[in-house]
């Protein structure tokens, strides 16, 4: 049952209410809207029956046929694997039924990942590249007659998708790529042609969802195209080799002077961009499924060791060092899933902008997943360290889970840019005199930025159980202060914080401790009210020992923003530039 809190702000009206609701961005601007994240979402009975299915299907699979460490050691794409994931339907999951797919919702869609991850990152990256982001423009996009020309092949796996965007001049800064579509009206086509580097599926792919700039009304404008193999002037590069992630398929995709048919333009043209932004939000909410996976995996296989592996008389699991370990381990995973299917929820929902809650759940999850394998191999000691177990692998194959799909630098950058923007917007509505709020943003009576942010409180959390109440008063109080720390970065440094990374990156960072301990909180207390404490003993441990780490995080970074040592930060890093690297050596 959905509790509501009526939202207190006075700012709220008819133009809020037209924009997509986020929850994220509200709480920067100092807004609880907790009936989006309370109480914490669960399946319909039919999808979880469905997912059910689907998982114990996969499983069975899996458990004979899915070594990642043989694919990892074969090195090369995995086409037995990928003809059975073909045969047991899985290209074609998230496909609408109507194009031979089973339209499965995003929630069950990102358990199954999990699964796929737990076994091989290579074979997940694999399904992820296709469904994920590979065939998401033509899904998201696409006119009926596109629909039915591709997605029942896509949706049968006989047409591998890949997404490309990166360029070997244009990665983090996607919006500079060079290939260019240019109209030939007389042979109806667009005769495009460029470069993409780094594109999952290449070797293997039939239809790629490609990004060039075109001219749209005399303008520049990037656009969206649906290029298939087929098509003349297309060639793929050789296949890239990796640090992990060695049964995926990377090259270059090779674009020259190919006649793309005008059928071929994905949705309006000019509008490019935005589609490349809106398909990564999926792409990335599954990415960081994905981490939860092999974070899981990681516990599982740990957690058996250190139980299993005895020194100084008893098992290491005993000694208080792997405890805090294996704690860490449990409560970041619990974290990430609890954000994870947070996040996927608020997909399924119409109206809802979810892009700041994906970026925080792929910057949270990849960075929880690489902490958990690296304490992985550490438990495991010498083992860790060799071919023969799998910590090794595990650690090779998740390190990238930090850079594809927009670095974590680069979507740090994003949560806060994105969600003070939304601030300086609801500024500019109080101070309608004002004619540039962000500039002038000094100026703003403190009676108007009191207008626009009331305090959070512990009370606009819906029925909060005992055991989580304090959690619940944590939470709200960094809640409070994470939207009292943007709103005076905003003041101070206006439209400039866009050059000031160190101030995005503690915003961002507290935002992601503070998404990630409000999900653990509605889902623990969600359980609570519905089992009763005993039941959900896990939860409340879990959430507490998250939640008193989080808070601890949350207000250094916070503080951080006023008083911090940057100006030695720039100093440090300046020698590194003016000497080249290091400089010289102590010794010799
Ligand atoms: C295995 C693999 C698979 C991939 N699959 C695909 C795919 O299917 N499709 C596709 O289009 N691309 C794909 N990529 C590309 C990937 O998305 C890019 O590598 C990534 O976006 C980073 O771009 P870059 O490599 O050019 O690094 P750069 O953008 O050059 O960045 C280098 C470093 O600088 C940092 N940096 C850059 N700008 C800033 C800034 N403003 N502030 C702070 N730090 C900054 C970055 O975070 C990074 O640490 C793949 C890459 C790999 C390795």
């Amino acid at each position: 049952m959905g509790i509501t809190t009526p939202s207190r702000a006075t700012s709220t009206g008819a133009e809020r209410a037209a924009a997509p609701k986020s929850f994220m961005k509200s709480l920067f601007n100092g807004h609880l809207e907790a009936d989006m994240v309370f109480p914490y979402p669960r399946q319909e009975r039919e999808a979880r029956e469905t997912l059910g299915l689907v998982l114990e299907t996969f499983r069975a699979w899996a458990r004979d046929h899915l070594d990642g460490a043989a694919i990892d050691r074969r090195g090369a794409f995995p086409e037995a694997e990928v003809k059975a994931l073909r045969e047991l339907g899985m290209f074609g999951m998230t496909i609408p039924e109507e194009y031979g797919g089973a339209g499965l919702p995003i929630t069950s869609y990102c358990r199954l990942m999990e699964e796929i991850c737990r076994h091989c990152a290579a074979t997940a990256t694999i399904v992820g590249a296709h469904l994920g982001i590979g065939s998401k423009g033509l899904l998201l996009y696409g006119t009926g007659e596109q629909k039915a020309k591709w997605l029942p092949a896509v949706a049968r796996g006989e047409l591998l998708c890949a997404y490309a965007l990166t360029e070997p001049g244009s990665g983090s800064d996607a919006a500079s790529l060079t290939a260019r579509a240019v109209r030939d009206a007389a042979r109806g086509v667009w005769v495009l042609s460029g470069t993409k580097r780094y594109i999952t599926n290449g070797g293997h792919a039939g239809l790629f969802t490609v990004f060039a700039r075109t001219a749209v009304d005399g303008e520049d404008r990037i656009s969206a195209f649906v290029v298939t193999r087929d098509l003349p002037g297309v060639s793929t590069g050789k296949e890239e080799d990796k640090l992990g992630l060695k049964g995926s398929s990377t090259t270059d995709l090779n674009l020259d002077k190919v006649p793309v048919p005008d059928g071929n333009l994905l949705g309006e043209p000019g509008r490019g961009f935005k589609y490349a932004m809106e398909i990564l939000n999926d792409g990335r909410v599954s990415l960081a499924a994905g981490a939860v996976g092999g974070a899981k995996e990681m516990i599982d296989r740990s957690v058996e060791f250190a139980l299993e592996r005895r020194q100084f008389g008893r098992p290491i699991a005993e000694f208080e060092m792997i405890r805090g370990k294996v704690a860490g381990m449990m409560t970041g995973t619990y974290a990430a899933e609890s954000m994870v299917y947070l996040t996927t929820a608020l997909a399924e929902r119409d109206g809802v902008d979810y892009s700041i809650e994906s970026a925080l759940c792929k910057i949270f999850a990849s960075e929880n997943a690489w902490r958990v394998v690296n304490h992985a191999v550490q438990i495991a000691g010498g083992n860790g360290f060799i071919r023969e177990y799998p910590y090794e692998r595990y650690l090779r194959d998740c390190r990238i889970n930090m850079i594809f799909e927009g670095t974590n630098e680069i979507l740090r950058v994003f949560v806060t840019l994105a969600a003070v923007q939304r601030l300086g917007e609801e500024l500019k509505k109080v101070g309608r005199a004002l004619r540039d709020p962000i500039a002038q943003i000094g100026v703003l009576s403190d009676f108007a930025l009191r207008k626009i942010r009331q305090a959070i409180t512990d009370e606009q959390f819906p029925d909060i159980q005992p055991p989580l109440a304090k959690t619940a008063a944590r939470a709200a109080r960094y809640a409070e202060a994470l939207s009292i720390a943007a709103e005076r970065a905003l003041r101070r440094h206006g439209k400039t914080i866009v050059e000031r990374e160190f101030v995005q990156e503690r915003l961002a960072e507290a935002a992601g401790d503070l998404f990630a301990l409000v999900a653990c909180l509605s889902r623990a207390n969600t359980r609570v009210r519905e089992e009763g404490a005993e039941a959900a003993r896990r939860d409340i441990v879990l959430t507490r020992t998250f939640g008193n780490a989080a808070w601890r995080r949350i207000r250094r970074r916070l503080a951080q923003v006023e008083k911090n040592q940057d100006e030695n930060l720039i100093r440090a890093s300046d020698l590194a530039y003016s000497g080249r690297g290091f400089g010289p050596d102590l010794v010799g």
